[in-house]
């Protein structure tokens, strides 16, 4: 059994609130969300990082494709939303499972912090 947590929720070991699905990527809501809408989209696939999956173009292309998917579904086109790969200790990143945050409903402020 994998230890990566992202791989389980694929596997259905652990449950999440899935929004949007395809062969090669999963979709659901953030279980602590920073904004009104907060999805992460990964692909099924492990990649550790967007560095790794940059390596990958038709796995990086489904993961755009995703995100798009997504915020058309959650109505946040228009208004705007942001994306996020964390990447590394410096962003604060938990998870080392590649994921898109997106983030969106309402004014999301500065970027970054400072
Ligand atoms: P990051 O800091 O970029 O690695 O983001 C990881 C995100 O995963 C955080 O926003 C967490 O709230 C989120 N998260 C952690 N565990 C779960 C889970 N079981 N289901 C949904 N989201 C999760």
């Amino acid at each position: 059994m994998t230890d990566c947590l992202f791989c389980r929720i694929v596997a259905g070991e652990i449950p999440a609130t899935v929004v949007y699905e395809t062969d090669a990527v999963l979709a659901f809501r953030d279980i602590r969300p920073k904004a009104g809408v907060h999805v992460l989209v990964i692909p099924k696939q492990h990649f550790d990082s967007v560095v790794e999956l940059g390596a990958d173009p038709a796995a990086a292309g489904a993961l755009i494709a995703a995100v798009g998917e997504v915020a058309r579904a959650e109505g946040v086109v228009e208004p705007g939303f942001r994306t996020i790969f964390n990447t590394g200790p410096d962003s604060g990143m938990e998870v080392p499972h590649v994921h898109a945050h997106i983030l969106g409903g309402g004014p999301l402020g500065a970027m970054v912090a400072g």
